[in-house]
Order: C-alpha cells, then structure tokens, then sequence
C-alpha cells in the first residue's frame, strides 16, 4: 500500500485543515457547553463542498475516495468533534447506503441533495432493547397496499430532530429474526413520525442525539432501501466504511489533544524549566505522536481497501478498535500533562477526553470489535 498522499490529498488536507481553524475550531468549546447543534458548521462543509467527498461527481459528489473522506474527515474532528460525527453520519451512515443499495429514483432524491448538503441525514438502528445486539430490534413494518406501517422506538439518533432523511431499521416478521429486517428511508414530518427524549450527553455535546417515535407511520413502498430482509446487510455493511470513518475520528480528537500539549509544554515551566524539558513529560509526547501515527495507518489502510473493493470488515475494526481506545489512553495523557489545568474548562482537553470517550462506544463498542476481528481471525484458520 502506498501510505504517501498524494498531491491532491495534500491540498484537500489544508484546504479542510484551514477551513475548520477558521470556521469550527472557534466555535467548538461554546457549542460543547451550550448542547447548540453545529448548523453553521455544517453549512460550512456544505459550501466547501465536503459532504460528499467519496462519491462520484454525477450523484452530487466530490469525485474522490474514502482516504481522501478520512483525511478531510480528521481535520474536521480536529477541530470540533461534534461537527465531526455530523458529517461522518450524513456521509458514511446516510448517504452511503442510498449510494450503494438505492434505486436511481431514491439517489435523485435523496443522495443528491445529501451530497450537497441541502439535506441533512440520520441512521437509526439501535433501540431500547437492541444495541450491539442489533438483530434482536423490535421495530416492526407492515405491508399495506403501497406503503409499509412503522411502528416502534429507536434511540441514540446522532443529528436526531436536526435531520430531514433518517435510514430506518425495521422488521416485517420479529420470527425471521436478522432476515426479516429491511431499511427505509423515511423523511421528516412523515404522519406518525416524531421525537422523543434528547439525550444529555458526557461529551460529543454539541451533537443532538434524539428518541425516535414511530406510530403507524405510513412509509411509501418506493422509500424501501434494498429488497426485503435486505436491511441487516445494508446496516452491517454501512457500518463497516461508518468505522473507517469513527477511526478518523478518534484521530483527530488524539492529534487535538497532542496539538495543544505540544503548546502548553513549550509554555508551561516547573523547576526552572519547560514541561518539554522533563523527559517524562517529552516521553509521553513521543508515545502520543507514535500512537496516533499508528492509527492513521491503520484507518488509510481500511480506507483504501474499500477503495480497491476489498473486504474491508476487518480492517475497519482494527482501525477503530485501535484508534478509539488511543484516543482515550492520548487524551487522558493530555489531561495529565496539563495538571490542574487540565481539569478545568480553560483549556480543550477536558473536552477532548470527554469526546474520545464517546469513540468506544458508538458504531459498535470495543467490545463489539474484538468479535468482528476474532470471528474473522478464527475463520481464516
Ligand atoms: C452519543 C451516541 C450516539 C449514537 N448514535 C447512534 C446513531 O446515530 N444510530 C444508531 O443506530 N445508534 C447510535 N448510537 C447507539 C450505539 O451504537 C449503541 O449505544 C452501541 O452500539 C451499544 O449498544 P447499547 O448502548 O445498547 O449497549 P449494550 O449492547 O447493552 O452493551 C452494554 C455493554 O455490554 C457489552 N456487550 C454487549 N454484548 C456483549 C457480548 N456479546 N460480549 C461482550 N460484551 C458485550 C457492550 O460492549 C457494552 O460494553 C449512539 C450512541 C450514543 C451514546
């Protein structure tokens, strides 16, 4: 694998680095503190055109790659995490399966104005009682003449109430178990369609992520995303590029936090000297640049084998087991090198170990991605 970018993906990356220094980086700490949804940011994105970065120019598309995604994708994260999974949901969770499984009526309508930023899009999975244990959801659709009739509760919906196009998973038959779940694409203010409660969250706070009510809602037949008990492929499918994504994540929440411990040691001094001056303290910097480093192979390496039409299953949850749990160890770093300071709001890595957190969790925990990998392991015995 060729691990150098090239030119174009140089300037992708200023471009988008320059973009969010300027237009979300000053805007994230208020947005964490005041729960206010990244609408402004996201615009932003928009009028960059960064929405939809890996897909081709005739769907509304930037024309490029996944690597060339995560690498604009880090930047964001760099800047303001909660802006981050906004865009990594609109693009890896909502437009990508309409690009993949959607009919060309459902790209016209949905994917397009997705791409474009226009719209903005949710995928909603899991439920109250189906997490990682996502086959056993409960939401159930019925046939009737031309529309099928929703009815159940979702939750944990990132974009929530702020979403217009929401990727919804449900079942025709709870017996068929995982075979009976099929996808629709349902749009908001759709009869029987409404939120419940808003989640008060440890970090990601700008993010909104909203209940989901569904009451005989009646969803147009033509709004079914692939074929009946197609929809449990789709939504593992999703996830698998959705992880890619998450990994360029935690990535840009660990470059964040080395960004600002390379600051405060060069200005921070105790005995006579600079942070950056104590080993100890040097170490830990060379272990946090290492550790992220290492993580952004591993995500440019499951990117680019989706984008050679690999099975990339595995690698993507390497790359985010991997790099959600170093966000975490690099962020708690951050914090402790940042003594007392550190645990107070004057500096962003209170934040940052706060959005890290979230990395472990959402689009299958760790937990989840030990057993990806180890069935995958076991099974090239
Ligand atoms: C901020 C946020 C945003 C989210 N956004 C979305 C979204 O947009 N769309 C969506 O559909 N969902 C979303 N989620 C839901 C998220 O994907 C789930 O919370 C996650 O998959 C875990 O499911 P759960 O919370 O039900 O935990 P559970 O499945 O109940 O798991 C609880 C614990 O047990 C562990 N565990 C479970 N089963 C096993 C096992 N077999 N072996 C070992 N350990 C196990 C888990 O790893 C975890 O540590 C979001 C969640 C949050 C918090």
């Amino acid at each position: 694998m060729d691990i150098a970018l090239t030119e174009s993906q140089v300037m992708l990356r200023d471009m988008v680095r320059e973009l969010a220094s300027r237009e979300i980086a000053p805007l994230a700490a208020q947005a964490d503190r005041e729960q206010e949804f990244p609408m402004r940011q996201f615009r932003a994105l928009a009028a960059a055109d960064l929405l939809g970065i890996p897909f081709p120019e005739e769907v509304g598309g930037m024309g490029g790659s996944t690597v060339d995604y995560v690498i604009a994708l880090e930047e964001v994260c760099r800047a303001c995490a909660s802006t981050g999974v906004t865009m990594s949901v609109q693009t890896s969770l909502a437009a990508s399966p309409i690009y993949r499984f959607g009919t060309q009526d459902q790209k016209k309508r949905y994917l397009e104005p997705l791409c474009r930023g226009e719209r903005l899009g949710a995928y909603s999975l899991s439920e109250p009682g189906s997490g990682t244990d996502a086959a056993a959801l409960a939401c159930v659709a019925h046939r009737d003449g031309d529309d099928y009739v929703l009815t159940g509760t979702k939750v944990f919906v990132t974009n929530g109430f702020h979403a217009d196009v929401y990727i919804v998973y449900a079942t025709v038959d709870p017996a068929l178990k995982h075979k009976g779940i099929t996808a629709f694409i349902v749009e908001k203010g759709t009869p029987g369609f409404s939120f419940g409660k808003k989640e008060d969250k440890l970090g990601i706070r700008a993010s909104s992520t909203y209940e989901l009510l569904f009451k005989d809602c009646r969803v147009p037949a033509a709004n079914r995303l692939g074929a009946e008990g197609e929809g449990f492929k789709i939504a593992m499918w999703t996830l698998d590029g959705g992880r890619i994504g998450i990994s360029a994540q935690a990535i840009g929440i660990a470059q964040a936090a080395l960004d600002a411990c390379l600051r405060y040691t060069d200005e921070r001094e105790t005995f006579g000297k600079r942070l950056s001056d104590h080993q100890a303290i040097a170490f830990m910097l060379a272990e946090m640049a290492t550790d992220i480093e290492a993580a952004r192979l591993l995500c440019w390496r499951a990117a680019s084998l989706k984008d050679a039409g690999k099975d990339h299953g595995e690698a993507a949850s390497i790359a985010k087991l991997f790099a959600s749990e170093m966000a975490m160890r690099t962020t708690t770093k951050a914090v402790q090198i940042h003594g007392g300071y550190g645990y107070t709001t004057d500096f962003p890595v209170e934040r940052l170990m706060r959005d890290a957190k979230i990395t472990e969790i959402y689009e299958g925990t760790s937990e989840a991605q030990r057993m990806v990998i180890s069935r995958a392991e076991l099974a090239a015995r």
